[in-house]
Order: structure tokens, then C-alpha cells, then sequence
């Protein structure tokens, strides 16, 4: 299997250079985190909160923090001082918000509107007509504190990569139909559908288990 170095090292040898890799680090403990810092990892995501908040004070300043689970209105304010990207932004409430943290902290947040691609119901975002109806709408544009610099999605749960293909598919024909908004980020593929991911479109993969081996489950 190998260090976390060494599946670093040969999972990056493999990807295009454009493409930025997120090492998913929910739930593992500071010190794995450690190990993929000291073999060159400065891109992390986490899922949740105060997980979060907790790891980016013990851990190296220059670590760019990404969040990439289901954020609340009412914890944006405890990673607006320093979050690098929020990937998962679903609705226009959350966007407000974090435009507003943004705000006080005299910054402005990068973010990724989350797109709807998977058949199952549980997955958040907007469907992609919405997401290119908000984006032109006079009320976004006012935000002066928050960027949505791309998109974000996440694929069906399933072994039918054609499927996957088409759900992917969709946020690359969505990038194209607004390819005059300057957006550049496109966060899609994880450990187990990366490369159908690259093939259509995405330049920012979210990988954990591949990295950190299998996910430890919350309770
Ligand atoms: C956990 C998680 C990942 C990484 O999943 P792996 O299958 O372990 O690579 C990527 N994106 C999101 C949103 C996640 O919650």
C-alpha cells in the first residue's frame, strides 16, 4: 500500500498538470495531515465545522483550507476568517451569508456553487438552469464579498461510469454556456471516478481514500 507519501507522489505523477489536487482529510487526525504537508500538500478538505476550525489552528498557517460538506448559515462565521475555497455553496440564503462574513473580515471568499448532477435525492445543489439563472441576477452581482470562481458536483454512487460520465457532463456544458463569466474552478471526481472527472472537464479532484485509506465513519 505505501506511505501517504509515496501514494501522493504516484497519484499527482499521474494527473495533468492543470488539474489541483485536494487531499480530503475529514475525520483523519492532524498528524496524517502533517505527514501529506511535509511531502509537499498544501491543498486540504474538510467536511465538517468545528473539525475544521480545530485542525487550522494546530496545524501549519499556509495550509489552504477547503470546505467541502454541507455548510450552515450559522457556522459560515467560524471559517470566514481564514476558509481559502467553500465548494459547497446550495442556496442564494448561504451565499448572503458568507458575503456578509466575508465582510467583516475584510475579505473576500472564494466559492463554488454546487451542482446537482446525481439522481439520488439526497444530494444538495442547484440544478443547472438555476445555477445559470442566479449567476445573472442583479442581487448576486451586488455581493461584494464573496467570488463564485466555478462549480462543484458530485456524481451518482454507482458502478455505471456512463452514467457518471453524463452527470459530469452536465457541469461541463453548464461551464461552457456561461464561459463569458471568467469562471476557472471545476471541482469534480473523488478516490473512486477522478479520472472519468478529468475527462470531462474538472481541474480540482477531492480525494481521500485513495490518500489516507478508508474513510473512518462518524457515529
Ligand atoms: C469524503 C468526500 C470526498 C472524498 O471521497 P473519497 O471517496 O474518500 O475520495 C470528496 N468530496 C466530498 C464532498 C466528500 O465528502
Amino acid at each position: 500500500m505505501g506511505s501517504i507519501k509515496e501514494k501522493l507522489i504516484t497519484l499527482k505523477s499521474t494527473l495533468p498538470s492543470e488539474v489541483t489536487l485536494i487531499a480530503v482529510s475529514k475525520t483523519k487526525p492532524a498528524e496524517l495531515i502533517k505527514e501529506a504537508y511535509e511531502a509537499g500538500q498544501k491543498d486540504f478538505g474538510e467536511n465538517y465545522v468545528q473539525e475544521l476550525v480545530d485542525k487550522q489552528e494546530q496545524l501549519p498557517k499556509d495550509i489552504r483550507w477547503h470546505f467541502i460538506g454541507h455548510l450552515q448559515s450559522n457556522k459560515v462565521k467560524f471559517i470566514a476568517p481564514f476558509v481559502h475555497l467553500i465548494h459547497g455553496v446550495d442556496s442564494f440564503k448561504l451565499l448572503k451569508e458568507i458575503d456578509k462574513q466575508a465582510q467583516k473580515n475584510n475579505r473576500v471568499i472564494d466559492c463554488l456553487l454546487q451542482i446537482y448532477i446525481a439522481k439520488e435525492e439526497t444530494k444538495f445543489g442547484f440544478d443547472p438552469i438555476e445555477a445559470e439563472a442566479l449567476l445573472n441576477t442583479d442581487e448576486f452581482k451586488n455581493l461584494k464579498n464573496v467570488k463564485v470562481v466555478g462549480f462543484m458536483g458530485m456524481a451518482s454512487n454507482t458502478s455505471d461510469e456512463n452514467l457518471i460520465r453524463k452527470e459530469f457532463r452536465s457541469i461541463k456544458e453548464l461551464s461552457q454556456r456561461v464561459s463569458g463569466l471568467g469562471l476557472r474552478v471545476f471541482s469534480y471526481g473523488m478516490s473512486s471516478d477522478y479520472k472519468i472527472a478529468i475527462e470531462e472537464g474538472s481541474n480540482m479532484i477531492r480525494i481521500g481514500s485513495l490518500i489516507f485509506g478508508d474513510r473512518i465513519y462518524k457515529a
